[in-house]
């Protein structure tokens, strides 16, 4: 089977796969899905299968042409990858290289990654080189905003989308891949939402513990409403300002962990798993509709991030309505 980099997304693979065997590739694929989900392993694993030497269906990964690829040196393969804007430049070239017979090898094989940053002009030069590419030619666009691509764009491609996966698979790939203990990747895949570019992240950020350790003080100090004022805490979220994210998301989890706990009496369930004591604790010193709230809270503190609501602003109202919520009876 080709595809075995790519964690989860059984449905794609088994679709490419029998294509592959069959003989029956589309000319040209749009993979959709997250960041992080394995658009471009995907996309490899597809040109090194078509461009191996010695099988027709899946890359050997020993033979020339699987290892020229591997170290991104194949003339049969061309990767367009862009920081910002894919100019209609860049597009023309393609057109241009997509009409030579390929010498090395009988296909050419043409990823783009973030398609959706293709130009109106690009998008619009790409059209008819999609519509009939040579047959020995497969492009593959890659996107995580469908909706940014000429709608005439999307209908001329087969589009593969990918999926979150299973917290499971992620778990067990952490543990036996990535060597991580269980309660560490048990806390890291329920944290990556079945993301697994995230999840290798959060694994390898040293940070991450410390931020995640600063955002559990914060919010078992927050109880203490007597003894802490919230808006003191300000100037930690100020700090974390390039994470504030993963910061609210931290806290999310904390609440909701204190949620499930009071609602089920069960540690399994909870995504801090290092943390059961707290968690017990917490749990017996607040009531469940003020946890409901509070999570509401953080919440909509966290869509105000993406509006033009200040930063300082939305921190601190945050703040001080959890705080609002902690002392009411
Ligand atoms: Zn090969």
């Amino acid at each position: 089977m080709a595809f075995e980099r790519v964690l989860g997304q059984e449905k794609a693979k088994q679709n490419l796969q029998r294509a592959l065997e069959k003989d029956e590739l589309a000319h040209a694929y749009l993979f959709e899905g997250a960041e992080g989900l394995g658009k471009k392993n995907m996309a490899l694993d597809l040109a090194s299968a078509l461009l191996c030497e010695r099988n027709k269906d899946k890359p050997c990964r020993i033979c020339n042409s699987c290892l020229r690829i591997s170290s991104g040196n194949h003339s049969g393969l061309k990767i367009i990858e862009e920081e910002k804007v894919i100019k209609v430049d860049e597009i023309r070239e393609l057109i241009k290289d997509i009409q030579l017979k390929p010498y090395e090898g009988k296909k050419k094989v043409y990823i783009i990654c973030d398609a959706d940053k293709i130009n109106m002009q690009g998008q619009n030069a790409l059209l008819k080189t999609l519509e009939e590419p040579p047959q020995y030619a497969t492009i593959i666009l890659l996107t995580t905003k469908r909706n940014s691509l000429l709608s005439t764009i999307v209908s001329r491609c087969q589009t593969i989308r990918l999926n979150l996966v299973s917290l499971e698979i992620i778990k067990y790939y952490l543990v036996n891949e990535k060597k991580a203990n269980e309660e560490e990747a048990q806390k890291i895949a329920a944290f990556s939402g079945g993301n697994v570019g995230k999840a290798v992240k959060l694994l390898e950020d040293v940070a991450f513990h410390e931020r995640m350790e600063n955002v559990i003080k914060i919010c078992t100090d927050l109880m203490n409403v007597k003894l802490i004022k919230a808006i003191d805490k300000i100037s930690f979220f100020e700090e974390e300002k390039s994470n504030i994210e993963e910061i609210l998301d931290f806290m999310i989890s904390w609440y909701r962990d204190l949620l499930v706990y009071k609602e089920t009496e069960n540690m399994d369930l909870i995504i801090n798993i290092d943390k059961k004591e707290e968690i017990a604790f917490g749990a017996r010193r607040i009531d469940i509709n003020k946890i409901r709230d509070i999570i509401f809270i953080i919440q909509k503190s966290k869509n105000n991030l993406k509006s033009n609501v200040q930063f300082h602003l939305n921190i601190e109202v945050m703040l001080l309505n959890i705080q609002e919520v902690l002392t009411k009876w």
